[in-house]
Protein backbone atom coordinates (compact mmCIF):
# COMPACT_ATOMS: atom_id res chain seq x y z
CA UNK A 1 0.00 0.00 0.00
CA UNK A 2 1.59 3.03 -1.23
CA UNK A 3 -0.16 5.25 1.20
CA UNK A 4 1.69 3.70 3.68
CA UNK A 5 4.86 3.92 2.26
CA UNK A 6 4.59 7.41 1.47
CA UNK A 7 3.91 8.37 5.25
CA UNK A 8 6.70 6.50 6.48
CA UNK A 9 9.16 8.28 4.30
CA UNK A 10 7.09 11.58 5.20
CA UNK A 11 8.01 10.91 9.20
CA UNK A 12 12.12 10.33 7.59
CA UNK A 13 11.60 13.14 6.04
CA UNK A 14 10.66 15.43 9.54
CA UNK A 15 13.00 13.05 11.00
CA UNK A 16 15.97 14.82 8.97
CA UNK A 17 14.04 18.25 9.47
CA UNK A 18 13.83 18.47 13.33
CA UNK A 19 17.77 16.96 13.44
CA UNK A 20 17.67 13.16 13.21
CA UNK A 21 18.70 10.16 10.59
CA UNK A 22 16.51 9.74 7.54
CA UNK A 23 14.42 6.71 8.65
CA UNK A 24 10.51 6.46 9.48
CA UNK A 25 8.23 3.40 10.08
CA UNK A 26 4.72 2.45 10.52
CA UNK A 27 3.42 -0.32 11.37
CA UNK A 28 -0.10 -1.28 9.84
CA UNK A 29 -2.64 -3.91 10.72
CA UNK A 30 -6.32 -4.75 8.53
CA UNK A 31 -5.36 -1.30 6.32
CA UNK A 32 -5.36 1.00 9.55
CA UNK A 33 -1.62 2.67 10.95
CA UNK A 34 -1.44 1.03 14.32
CA UNK A 35 1.73 3.11 15.53
CA UNK A 36 4.56 4.88 13.46
CA UNK A 37 7.93 5.42 14.69
CA UNK A 38 11.08 7.44 13.39
CA UNK A 39 14.98 7.14 14.85
CA UNK A 40 15.67 8.73 17.64
CA UNK A 41 18.92 8.34 18.42
CA UNK A 42 19.65 12.09 17.98
CA UNK A 43 17.44 12.56 20.90
CA UNK A 44 17.84 9.39 23.13
CA UNK A 45 21.23 7.66 24.35
CA UNK A 46 19.24 4.01 23.41
CA UNK A 47 20.86 2.18 20.31
CA UNK A 48 16.92 0.71 19.73
CA UNK A 49 15.50 3.93 19.14
CA UNK A 50 15.40 2.73 15.55
CA UNK A 51 12.10 3.93 13.70
CA UNK A 52 11.20 0.14 13.15
CA UNK A 53 11.49 -0.54 16.93
CA UNK A 54 9.81 1.57 18.28
CA UNK A 55 6.69 1.56 16.06
CA UNK A 56 6.91 -2.08 17.21
CA UNK A 57 7.05 -1.19 21.14
CA UNK A 58 4.32 1.39 20.78
CA UNK A 59 2.03 -1.52 19.06
CA UNK A 60 2.87 -4.14 21.95
CA UNK A 61 2.37 -1.75 24.75
CA UNK A 62 -1.04 0.09 23.11
CA UNK A 63 -2.43 -3.63 22.24
CA UNK A 64 -0.47 -5.38 25.07
CA UNK A 65 0.83 -8.17 22.99
CA UNK A 66 3.84 -10.31 22.16
CA UNK A 67 2.40 -11.45 18.85
CA UNK A 68 2.17 -8.74 16.08
CA UNK A 69 1.40 -11.56 13.60
CA UNK A 70 -0.98 -10.10 10.93
CA UNK A 71 0.84 -6.71 10.99
CA UNK A 72 2.99 -4.96 8.01
CA UNK A 73 6.12 -2.60 8.62
CA UNK A 74 6.56 -0.16 6.21
CA UNK A 75 9.98 1.12 6.73
CA UNK A 76 11.54 4.41 5.06
CA UNK A 77 14.92 2.71 4.36
CA UNK A 78 15.66 -1.26 4.29
CA UNK A 79 15.53 -2.08 8.35
CA UNK A 80 18.94 -3.32 9.72
CA UNK A 81 19.87 -5.91 11.06
CA UNK A 82 18.81 -5.81 14.66
CA UNK A 83 15.08 -4.28 13.74
CA UNK A 84 14.71 -7.36 11.16
CA UNK A 85 15.53 -9.59 13.82
CA UNK A 86 12.75 -7.67 16.04
CA UNK A 87 10.12 -8.11 13.49
CA UNK A 88 10.98 -12.00 13.23
CA UNK A 89 10.94 -12.48 16.56
CA UNK A 90 7.69 -10.16 17.75
CA UNK A 91 5.83 -11.91 14.17
CA UNK A 92 5.25 -9.07 11.94
CA UNK A 93 3.80 -10.79 8.81
CA UNK A 94 6.27 -8.93 6.33
CA UNK A 95 8.35 -5.44 5.99
CA UNK A 96 8.37 -3.07 2.98
CA UNK A 97 11.06 -0.75 2.68
CA UNK A 98 11.66 2.21 0.29
CA UNK A 99 15.54 3.29 0.31
CA UNK A 100 18.12 0.39 -0.43
CA UNK A 101 21.43 -0.26 1.78
CA UNK A 102 23.13 1.00 -1.09
CA UNK A 103 21.28 4.30 -0.98
CA UNK A 104 22.11 4.52 2.59
CA UNK A 105 25.54 3.40 2.23
CA UNK A 106 25.98 6.22 -0.25
CA UNK A 107 25.06 9.29 2.21
CA UNK A 108 27.20 7.28 4.93
CA UNK A 109 25.06 5.24 6.58
CA UNK A 110 26.76 2.30 5.92
CA UNK A 111 26.30 0.09 9.78
CA UNK A 112 23.26 -2.28 8.48
CA UNK A 113 25.21 -2.91 5.44
CA UNK A 114 28.60 -3.86 7.15
CA UNK A 115 26.26 -5.95 10.04
CA UNK A 116 24.65 -7.46 7.17
CA UNK A 117 27.58 -8.57 5.04
CA UNK A 118 29.29 -9.93 8.28
CA UNK A 119 26.60 -12.09 8.56
CA UNK A 120 27.05 -13.92 5.84
CA UNK A 121 30.69 -14.53 7.04
CA UNK A 122 31.51 -18.02 8.97
CA UNK A 123 31.54 -17.10 12.65
CA UNK A 124 35.30 -17.16 13.04
CA UNK A 125 35.60 -14.71 9.74
CA UNK A 126 33.22 -12.25 10.94
CA UNK A 127 34.65 -8.32 12.72
CA UNK A 128 32.52 -8.66 15.76
CA UNK A 129 33.49 -11.14 17.80
CA UNK A 130 31.31 -13.22 19.64
CA UNK A 131 33.21 -16.37 21.03
CA UNK A 132 31.14 -19.14 23.03
CA UNK A 133 32.80 -19.48 26.67
CA UNK A 134 31.80 -22.76 28.87
CA UNK A 135 31.64 -21.91 32.48
CA UNK A 136 32.52 -24.98 35.20
CA UNK A 137 29.56 -27.43 35.68
CA UNK A 138 28.91 -25.80 39.51
CA UNK A 139 26.91 -22.81 38.68
CA UNK A 140 22.88 -23.76 37.87
CA UNK A 141 21.98 -23.81 33.99
CA UNK A 142 19.68 -21.42 33.70
CA UNK A 143 18.36 -23.39 30.22
CA UNK A 144 17.84 -26.62 32.59
CA UNK A 145 16.01 -24.41 35.04
CA UNK A 146 13.82 -23.00 32.51
CA UNK A 147 12.80 -26.83 30.63
CA UNK A 148 12.39 -28.01 34.02
CA UNK A 149 10.27 -25.22 34.86
CA UNK A 150 8.62 -26.08 31.21
CA UNK A 151 7.86 -29.48 32.25
CA UNK A 152 6.35 -29.17 35.37
ZN1 LIG B 1 17.03 -0.80 12.88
Amino acid sequence: MEKFMKRAVELAVENVENGGQPFGAVLVKDGEIVSEGVNELHIKHDVSGHAELLAIRRAQEKLQLNDLSGFTMYASGMPCPMCFAAMNFVGVDKAYYCATLDEAKAVGLDKSAIIYEDLQKPEEKRTFLMGHMKLADEMQNPMKLWKKKMDR
